[in-house]
């Protein structure tokens, strides 16, 4: 449980007495890509755009949630990079360090950053995570439905210029039967380049509902192959972390393992979800939302919208139930349009 006491005046607490100090803003439902694991080959019902937070609620909303004692801001998607003002909400929650705000990031497929890479760096960005999950062109094309690869790499590259942007997290989702035999490039990615490699179990997150526990890849396993490679020795993290984090015992290259499915951590969850139709969710498995862009719209004070987001954080969910059997049920939403 965390327990260090958040320096607001009421910080956002649930019934389980953990703190809410991360927040997860998705500016966008849409996306560039089409993951076999988030999204299905003709893409999803957007939402309409009228539907979808301003640039202004968006900061508004952030505004409240940091006074409300929210530390890091994650934006993401959908594909964050194709709202073509993400440098303008970048700068403008990066304006909420002076309110308390300490980390400002944003998870990208990556596709776009040649272009974006030095707009984001200049707004303000200081953290980054993207998204890759083979080093494998045909692979590549096949997970994702689009022959990006070399263009994502070449992101990358472009994002080592910017030493403001660090560290530069590279995520990919761990299956069965694909991640095995790249393990070990993965690793030398992390030895080679200024880059923290993750792998995230995969979850039953997905819009087609395909998901199969036999397709998970243990992030123990990982870890086992990596271990028996190079040695390697745990780095202290902060104790609301998703990821373990091991680093290279010869000192090089950094690598993490997010196992929200083989070792949940939802004991240390601190975070919640901002979706970009103003939807609170309090788990990525939450079944239900708390609406603020009604009452945002109506024409709420921030008191009043202040008051939802406790509420909506007092009801925050025990734990997921991905490993209860029966008990189980799909969240209310996909990935792509929760923000994950
Ligand atoms: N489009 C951006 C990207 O891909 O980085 C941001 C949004 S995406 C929904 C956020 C993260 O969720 C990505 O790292 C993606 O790989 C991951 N993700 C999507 N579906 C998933 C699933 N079913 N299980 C685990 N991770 C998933
Ligand atoms: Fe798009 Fe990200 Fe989902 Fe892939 S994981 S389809 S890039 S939202």
């Amino acid at each position: 449980m965390i327990t260090l006491k958040p320096s607001v005046a009421h910080p956002l607490t649930d019934s389980y007495g953990r703190y809410i100090e991360d927040l997860r803003i998705s500016v966008t439902d849409r996306c560039n890509f089409r993951c076999q694991y988030c999204m299905p080959a003709e893409g999803l019902p957007w939402l309409a755009s009228e539907r979808v937070l301003s640039d202004d609620e968006i900061i508004r909303l952030a505004t409240i949630f940091v006074r409300n004692g929210i530390k890091e801001i994650r934006v993401t998607g959908g594909e964050p990079t194709v709202r073509p003002s993400l440098p303008n909400i970048i700068r403008e929650l990066s304006k909420l360090r002076d309110e308390g705000l300490e980390s400002l990031s944003i998870t990208t497929n990556g596709v776009l950053l040649d272009k974006l890479a030095s707009k984001l760096s200049e707004a303000g960005l200081t953290r980054i995570n993207v998204s890759l999950d083979t080093l494998v062109r045909e692979k590549f094309h096949r997970i994702t439905r689009r022959d990006c690869l070399d263009r994502v790499l070449k992101g990358l590259e472009i994002l080592e210029q910017f030493p403001t942007i660090r560290p530069i997290k590279v995520n990919a989702v761990a299956m069965k039967n694909f991640t095995e035999e790249e393990i070990l490039d993965f690793a030398q990615l992390a030895r080679r380049k200024p880059y923290v490699v993750r792998f995230i179990e995969y979850m039953p997150l997905d819009a087609d509902g395909n998901w199969r526990r036999e397709q998970v890849l243990p992030g123990r396993y990982i870890y086992d192959v990596m271990n028996a490679w190079k040695p390697l020795v745990p780095v202290s993290t902060n104790p609301s972390s998703t990821s373990r984090v091991y680093r290279f015992a010869d000192g090089i290259g950094e690598v993490g393992f997010i196992n929200p499915v083989s070792e949940p951590f939802c004991s240390t969850c601190n975070r919640i979800r901002l979706t970009a139709d103003g939807q609170i969710r309090t788990c990525l498995f939450s079944i239900e939302e708390y609406d603020l862009l009604g009452p945002l719209r109506a024409g709420a004070t921030d008191a009043e919208l202040s008051k939802i987001m406790h509420a909506a954080v007092a009801r925050k969910e025990l734990k997921h139930q991905i490993n209860e059997g029966a008990a189980f049920q799909r969240a209310s939403r996909s990935m792509s349009q929760i923000g994950g």
